[in-house]
């Protein structure tokens, strides 16, 4: 029996273990915060179940439009409740306690091993778990390495768990604050921003770029700063925070250019670091880049022979999906089964805004920096008839496609269930569709799905027409 030891039980690990375990494999898993990792503890699981608080009162506080007045003079039907952060909080940290009591139970059942506790490598296939009643020895023929990451602090703000706060510590919060300081416009900061706003916290959100988003599609990016600042979100762009410390009853974030933004929380949200430092890699013969993070190939190995790694501690693509299709793949390697390798080109993401963002495949800057030939079209929302009757303004669907083949190689949808609809794109990424192909499908009338036909459909003649009169 071939013996596999994970290092770390988030999506990275725990999905491994359970092919491991499929495949017949010896498996133990070792984690030292909790299984599920910070995906479900702390991360991916707590901030969508707030965020799935805070859409139901987007969606009141933009009801107006559909004929729908608050009775007590408030300004929208989100004025009408009691937002009860304490009893908001309660519910993310059971459903996330819950959701990682389930799947140990699974691994469990599956016959896995659970160790918990922090391991190290201390040879190729030697592991050191440290637990509550001292120190165990692991043997392995295969190690996963699935560490994941941690918050990246600067020097000068210093989360205390109180008032300035990471992204693991804001579940800890009983009452609304007074005023919150989102730190970092990326996935993160934004996703909160969002959040907090739609629970009637004013928010200032310190952007160290011109826009929010960074890195993503650039006519997104714009719809959700519109958005934002529609919605009375104050964005200091171009301000880099250098500090944060406590004043009285408040905070004090120091910018770059010496000017104060006081609050009386913040919120940083600056990055991530890898958790491979001191856990004996290198020693092993793993190769780290100079951020830290584990080199990987398409099939999850690292340089050294039998160690595999999955994750955000490769700094591949930081989702759960993904670090759970690579924790997959290495067992698939590791065990002999038929391995699909990780193509980055097919992953779909989305960010928890409201209007959500959803992208997958080619983007805008592969074709604006002529990696990508693709014909691009983009097609507003407000055009669409579903979009009209629930009173969605802001939004479109955009489509990449090959100019000679029709082929379908990416996309980004921003709408409020993006998240649901790029899947039909991420399809026909995955399985090459053309335009007319998947045009061809029904889509039901009326739907947010018919734009996404509508744009495939209006991508017939891929190729014959310049990329700037298809984007208009
Ligand atoms: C605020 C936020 C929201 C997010 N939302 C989403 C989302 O909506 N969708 C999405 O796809 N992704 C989301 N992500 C990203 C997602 O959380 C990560 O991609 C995912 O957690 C990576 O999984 P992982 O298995 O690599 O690591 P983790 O989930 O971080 O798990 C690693 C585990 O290893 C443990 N560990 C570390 N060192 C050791 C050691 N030496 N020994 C034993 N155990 C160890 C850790 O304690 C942890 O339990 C979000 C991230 C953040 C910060």
């Amino acid at each position: 029996m071939t013996k596999v030891v994970i290092l770390g039980g988030g999506p990275g690990g725990y999905e491994a273990a359970l092919v491991g375990a499929q495949l017949g494999g010896e498996v133990t898993l070792v984690d030292s915060d909790g299984i599920g990792g910070s995906a479900v503890l702390t991360d991916c699981v707590p901030s969508k179940t707030l965020i799935a608080t805070s859409d139901v009162l987007s969606a009141m506080s933009e009801a107006t439009g559909l004929g729908l007045h608050p009775a007590n003079g408030a300004d929208d039907l989100s004025g009408t409740v009691i937002t009860d952060l304490g009893a908001i909080n309660t519910r993310v940290l059971h459903l996330a306690q819950a959701q990682s009591g389930d799947i140990a139970t699974r691994l469990v059942e599956e016959g896995v091993r659970i160790v918990r506790g922090r391991g190290r490598l201390v040879s190729v296939g030697t592991i050191v778990a440290t637990t509550s009643l001292g120190e165990e020895r692991l043997e392995a023929d295969v190690v996963l390495v699935a560490t994941g990451t941690h918050p990246r602090v600067l020097p000068d703000a210093i989360p205390d768990g109180e008032r300035i706060l990471d992204w693991t510590q804001v579940y800890n919060l009983t009452d609304l604050p007074e005023r919150l300081i989102v730190v970092g416009s990326g996935v993160t900061g934004a996703e909160f921003a969002n959040a907090y706003d739609a629970l009637g916290v004013p928010v200032v959100l310190v952007s160290s770029r011109d826009m929010v988003l960074p890195g993503e599609d650039p006519d997104a990016a714009r719809v959700l700063q519109d958005v934002f600042e529609r919605r009375g979100i104050e964005i200091i762009s171009q301000a880099r925070a250098m500090s944060a410390r406590r004043e009285g009853d408040g905070v004090v974030v120091g910018l770059e250019d010496g000017r104060e933004v006081r609050g009386s929380h913040v919120l940083m949200a600056v990055g991530s670091i890898p958790n491979t430092a001191g856990i004996g890699l290198e020693e092993a013969g793993v190769t780290l880049d100079k951020r830290g993070y584990v080199t990987v190939d398409k099939v999850s190995r690292s340089s050294a022979r039998g160690i595999y790694a999955a994750g955000d501690c490769t700094g591949v693509f930081a989702l759960a999906s993904v670090a759970a299709m690579q924790g997959r793949i290495a067992m698939w390697h590791a065990l002999g089964d038929a391995v699909p390798q990780l193509k980055q080109d097919t992953i779909a993401s989305n960010i928890f805004t409201a209007p959500e963002i959803a992208t997958v495949g080619v983007t805008q800057k592969d074709v604006d920096e002529g990696r990508s030939t693709a014909d691009v079209l983009m097609l507003p929302l407000a055009s669409n008839a579903r979009a009209k009757m629930q009173e969605f303004t802001d939004g479109f669907v955009k489509l990449f496609c090959l100019p000679i083949t029709g082929i379908i190689v990416g996309g980004v949808i921003v709408a409020p269930t993006a998240s649901e609809l790029i899947h039909a794109v991420s399809l026909a990424v995955s399985q090459r569709i053309t335009v007319d192909d998947f045009a061809h499908a029904f889509t039901v009338y009326p739907s947010l799905s018919g734009s996404v036909a509508e744009a495939a459909r209006r991508l017939h003649n891929h190729g014959k027409m310049a990329t700037a009169e298809l984007t208009n």
